[in-house]
């Protein structure tokens, strides 16, 4: 199998399963018991905490391990909500939000809070002018990503957390897709992360929060994380996503060369016949979003099913609904069902994507004979 859906998972580096092999196969204790053993599992859950932190590489801040990066989306925005100066009730967000943030804002509208939802252009780039218009003494939370999952344009997170903060609203940034690939900029006072999206295990996710920006715990119970997200963590799953984001940090420019190269060697293999949705110079070079017309997006995959490869989101795949992202950056229905995400990373070698891509092209061009 030819895997070239980065933007749904990594895979786990090698490093990362080796640094939790030892928290599954022998090591059990409890980290938040007082014993010798549990103390042992307390100290790598910290180690695990600063190399994320790291890799998140902000400061003034400290990070919560939280089950996912949907839990952390979900737990910042109700918790920011919940905690807002009277007659601060609205959220403002982007139409092309992942559905962690969208369908939480949609649940929050249901108990009466207010949610704006910004469009964007074609490229699929937020208008910071539509934004400042947005923005007044009625904001509680401002939660735009910074790598978008689907087309991978990136939003210019900094000036949205300057203009978030004029208006005296904090910032929430999900950075699933940024974190090891594009520098998360200073700014935002909430930053949601995954492990699983940087080589490291599934099930574990983080929330960077700037001091004095923590939101009201989501999960009550036995105190853990500072009171703020109970339950006990598994000393593995951290010790995983430590052992990642020292390697993403670490191979932050070589991963990043490496991509550059594929997405070059996508690009010639690929163009004239594909038009790539969204922005092409705003964007992580992973990811590749593309559209050919005639294609039938869903045969495509069916026919190739030794190469793994997308529909838009992986989320949306298989709920038959055309993505969200492409209908906000104006493709109609047919453009979006003949769109195709490929994503590619440090462990996708030239020839792979190469191979892969030949039989894209030549899958599409046998539908296209077939139509004619
Ligand atoms: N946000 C973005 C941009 C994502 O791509 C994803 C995963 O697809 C998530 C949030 C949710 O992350 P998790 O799988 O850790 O819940």
């Amino acid at each position: 199998m030819i895997y070239l859906d980065y933007q749904a998972t990594t895979p786990v580096a090698p490093e990362a399963a080796a640094a939790m092999r030892p928290w599954i196969e022998e090591k059990f204790a409890n980290p938040h018991s007082p014993s010798r053993e549990g103390r042992e599992a307390a100290a790598a859950i910290e180690v695990a905490r600063k190399e994320v932190e790291l890799a998140v590489g902000l400061e003034g801040g400290s990070l919560t391990f939280t089950g996912s990066a949907t839990e952390a989306i979900n737990w910042a925005i109700k918790g920011t909500l919940e905690k807002a100066p009277a007659g601060r009730n609205r959220i403002v967000t982007v139409r092309t939000e992942h559905a962690a943030a969208l369908d939480t804002c949609e649940w929050l509208e249901r108990s009466s809070v207010d949610v704006t939802y910004l469009p964007v252009g074609s490229d699929g780039l937020l208008d910071l002018d539509d934004l400042k218009a947005a923005l007044d003494e009625s904001v509680a939370l401002v939660a735009v990503m910074l790598v978008n999952n689907e087309i991978g344009v990136i939003q210019p997170v900094a000036e949205i957390a300057r203009l978030a903060r004029e208006a005296g609203a904090p910032m929430l940034c999900d950075a699933v897709q940024g974190l090891g690939r594009v520098p998360i900029p200073e700014g935002p006072d909430l930053v949601a992360v995954s492990a699983h999206k940087i080589h490291g295990p599934k099930g574990i996710g983080a929330l960077w929060t700037r001091k004095g920006a923590e939101p009201q715990p989501f999960i009550h119970g036995g105190g853990q994380e500072q009171g703020l997200r109970s339950g006990t963590l598994s000393p593995a799953l951290c010790a995983g996503f430590g052992a990642a984001a020292k390697l993403a940090k670490e191979r932050f420019e070589p991963d990043d060369r490496h991509v550059e190269g594929l997405w070059k060697t996508a690009l010639e293999a690929l163009m004239p016949g594909w038009i790539v949705n969204g922005s092409v110079d705003q964007r992580y070079r992973g990811n590749l979003n593309i559209r050919r017309k005639g294609v039938d997006a869903a045969r495509l995959i069916s026919d190739l099913r030794d190469i793994a490869f997308s529909l838009g989101s992986a989320c949306a795949s298989g709920s038959g609904r055309p993505s969200h992202v492409l209908r906000a950056i104006g493709l109609s229905d047919r453009e979006a069902r003949s769109s195709i995400r490929l994503g590619f990373g440090r462990y996708t070698t030239e020839q792979e994507l190469t191979g892969a891509l030949q039989r894209i092209n030549e899958a599409a061009e046998a539908q296209e004979r077939f139509a004619a």
